[in-house]
């Protein structure tokens, strides 16, 4: 096994942003797993598979074949094939996966294939389980929080966000009343963000195999004050002290 730096969390506590540069300052390779479980849940909705059928969910999951590789040093996710890196960061997406990474035939297969990049490489790898069930002997662990509100803020405008993007490229079908545009918050889709968040909390902390939790010897970091690059900074001083 190479190096590596397992970082976990709740939902959108920053933990793909920081951990992408703190892989980019140590030179090494990251790893999303949620992406992994992502691209199993499109596999699911996409063959009309109910997500909550756990009994269909390990049936099927032979058929998925999920590989990563990298593409100017960004991961690239194919589902049987298919490049399906673009059509994994939905909501849609992000719940069915939390339900489907409940099923031990799901994880099995993906934690196989974490290892296996892990040992070919120095990683920087975030998810839920990396450092309780995936690397128990990462050098480096982090649990990674923050208030459940401040992630769905976050969340919130990261979406608005991409929004935006998208109604820049289709301009003149804008509504006046889209509020995204205006840089005003929508309290009721804010609401159901922070909602799902909370859902998705409960969900994968409380299932039955790998939920999510602190390992023992994981540095607690809460980043709901912090900038990212706080975030990074503080990540690279654990590094420099426990690798010293
Ligand atoms: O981190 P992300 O939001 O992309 O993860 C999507 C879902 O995949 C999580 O809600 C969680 O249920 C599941 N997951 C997991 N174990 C991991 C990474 C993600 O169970 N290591």
């Amino acid at each position: 096994m190479g190096m590596a730096i397992a970082i976990d969390g709740p939902a959108g506590a920053g933990k793909s942003t920081i951990a992408k540069l703190v892989a980019k300052k140590k030179q090494w390779i990251y790893v999303d797993t949620g992406a992994m479980y992502r691209a199993f849940a499109l596999y699911y909705l996409r063959k009309g598979v109910d997500p909550d059928n756990e009994a269909q969910i390990a049936a099927q999951a032979d058929g998925a074949d999920i590989r990563i590789s990298y593409k100017d040093g960004a991961q690239v996710v194919t589902l049987n094939g298919e490049d399906v890196t673009g059509l994994l960061r939905t909501e849609e997406v992000g719940n069915a996966a939390s339900k489907v990474s409940r099923v031990g035939e799901v994880r099995r297969k993906l934690v196989e294939l974490q290892r296996k990049l892990a040992e070919d490489a120095d990683v920087v790898m975030d998810g839920r389980d990396i450092g309780t069930a995936v690397l128990p002997n990462a050098q480096v662990k982090i649990y990674l929080t923050a208030d459940a509100h401040v992630r769905a803020l976050r969340r919130y405008r990261e979406l608005a966000e991409k929004k935006l993007e998208a109604d820049k490229a289709t301009a003149g079908e804008k509504k006046e009343t889209d509020k995204a545009a205006t840089g005003e918050i929508d309290e009721a889709a804010l609401a159901k963000i922070e909602a799902d968040i909370i859902e998705r909390d409960r969900q994968d902390m409380t299932r039955a195999i790998s939920p999510l939790t602190q390992a023992k010897d994981a540095v607690y970091l809460d980043s709901s004050a912090l900038t990212i690059d706080e975030g990074v900074e503080k990540i690279l001083s654990v590094c420099g002290e426990k690798t010293a």
